[in-house]
């Protein structure tokens, strides 16, 4: 039977592998197998609302192998180490403990086709103490960890500190999407904390967004969003630092490259990302910054049994430009190649689908306070939406991914809980 091994159950990885399990897997026509570093999935859009506790872990993530075993497909818990191209096998890393103690041995898999989705890391340009001193919002673990800190920080500083003079400062550098979000969701925080009765002053929080070029959310060309994002900072306070470019971080603050030192008592490191090291070392021909280049096929342009999509694939348009690391890219690409995968289980000599981005729209979504964003971008120019129409298109993408994972009825059930889940409980999740 045909095996099918898929690395990464990411925003992407978790449509191709529900959508193959369902069909193939289901029918006993190929054997599918997911592998991912971690046991659970929770969709990366959502990691900076994990991060400040608007976001219930329990309800949105989904346990791999239960999914799986409804699935029609296998889970392999594992983190890639190496692909053995002349065996057709992917090797995983021993898997260890939190105390290091080895549960798994270097483990194999067969494959007959291979799909890399794991995503990306953020870029720290080599940046000297950034790895050291900053939080980064790659993995669920880290936005759990932020949690926490960002909880103590608050404590500690409701009570020790004299809001007359000091701060809680908190700097992100990078103003994208995350860094926007993130910047609204620290605002979010302060207020419902104080709400729950946290000693927080108005004017104890102070968010410094910092940004390399000239305006925010540099890689929008949507300039009429970008200034609507701009002022809705300003309203909450945001101090938005645009054309400074960080030279180093230190554990009490950083040095731009103009010589001027922003104190900071934490740092969120979001300035955009690249492909895991690691992909370089896999033999297969990867763009510089660390991404695997594929056809817009999506198979590898060393070796077409291998697929990648989403934000660890280098994909060329026609205009010389590359697919942008994104939610809707990861899942468009997903689909092609569970698509073009098939065509060729049917007929090894079939012509494959291509990959064309059309942007269906961008949102910026400041937790409670505003959603703003475009959609439709690739017809005329799309449509600009605000309020709370925004707020329903932007978590309709969210939807949409339940949707796709549980089937209609499980998710709009999901949905319901969750919908029920927000009237009972705090809006902050405290533990
Ligand atoms: C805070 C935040 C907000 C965002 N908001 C938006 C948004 O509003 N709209 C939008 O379009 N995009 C948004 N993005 C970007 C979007 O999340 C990504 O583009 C998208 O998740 C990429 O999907 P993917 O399937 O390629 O990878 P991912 O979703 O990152 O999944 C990668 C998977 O691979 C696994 N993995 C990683 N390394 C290994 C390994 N070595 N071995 C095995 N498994 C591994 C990971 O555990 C993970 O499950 C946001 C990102 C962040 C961080």
């Amino acid at each position: 039977m045909t095996k099918i091994v898929i690395v990464g159950g990411g925003a992407g990885g978790m449509e191709i592998v529900t959508k193959l399990g369902r069909k193939l897997g289901k029918r006993g026509k190929a054997e599918i197998t997911l592998v991912d570093r971690c046991d659970h999935h929770i969709w990366k859009p959502l990691l900076h609302e994990l991060a400040t506790g608007s976001l219930d872990e329990g309800l949105n993530a989904l346990d791999y192998r239960v999914h799986a075993a409804q699935s029609g497909y296998r889970f392999e818990q594992g983190l890639l180490r190496a692909i053995d191209r002349g065996a057709k096998q992917v090797v995983l890393a021993p898997m260890k403990d939190d105390q290091g103690k080895e549960i798994l041995p270097e483990r194999r898999i067969d494959y007959d086709y291979l799909v890399l989705g794991i995503g990306a890391v953020t870029n720290d340009f080599g940046i000297s103490g950034v790895q050291e001193h900053c939080d980064f919002l790659d993995l669920t673990e880290e936005a759990m960890l932020l949690r926490r800190k960002i909880r103590n920080r608050f404590l500690q500083y409701a009570k020790e500190h004299n809001v007359e003079t000091e701060h809680f400062q908190i700097s992100i550098v990078g103003a994208g999407a995350t860094g926007v979000e993130m910047a609204a969701e620290m605002h979010h925080a302060a207020n419902t904390l104080r709400g729950y009765g946290y000693a927080i002053q108005e004017d104890l929080l102070q968010v410094n967004l910092i940004e390399a070029s000239n305006r925010v959310l540099p890689r929008l060309d949507k300039l009429h969003i970008c200034e609507a994002v701009g002022r809705e900072l300003e309203k909450l306070g945001v101090n938005v630092m645009t054309n400074t470019r960080i030279s180093e971080v230190k554990p009490d603050g950083m040095l731009t490259s103009d010589g001027q030192f922003i104190p900071s008592d934490m740092v969120i490191w979001s300035a955009g990302v690249k492909g895991h090291p690691m992909l370089s070392t896999l033999g297969l021909e990867t763009s510089s910054s660390d991404q695997i280049l594929v056809h817009p096929s999506c198979q590898s342009v060393t070796d077409p049994a291998i697929f990648a999509f989403g934000d660890c694939a280098a994909c060329p348009q026609e205009d010389g430009s590359w697919v942008p690391p994104r939610g809707q890219t990861a899942r468009q690409m997903a689909l092609l190649v569970g698509k073009n995968i098939q065509k060729l289980m049917e007929d090894p000599g079939a012509s494959l689908g291509e990959y064309v981005y059309r942007d269906l729209g961008a949102f910026i979504n400041m937790s409670r306070f505003h959603t703003v964003g475009n959609l439709l971008s690739c017809v005329g120019g799309g449509m600009t939406v605000k309020g709370k129409l925004a707020r329903w298109v932007y978590t309709t993408l969210y939807r949409r991914h339940l949707i796709a994972l549980h089937g209609v009825w499980r998710g709009l059930l999901l949905m319901t809980l969750n919908g029920l889940q927000r009237l009972m409980r705090p809006e902050l999740k405290l533990h």
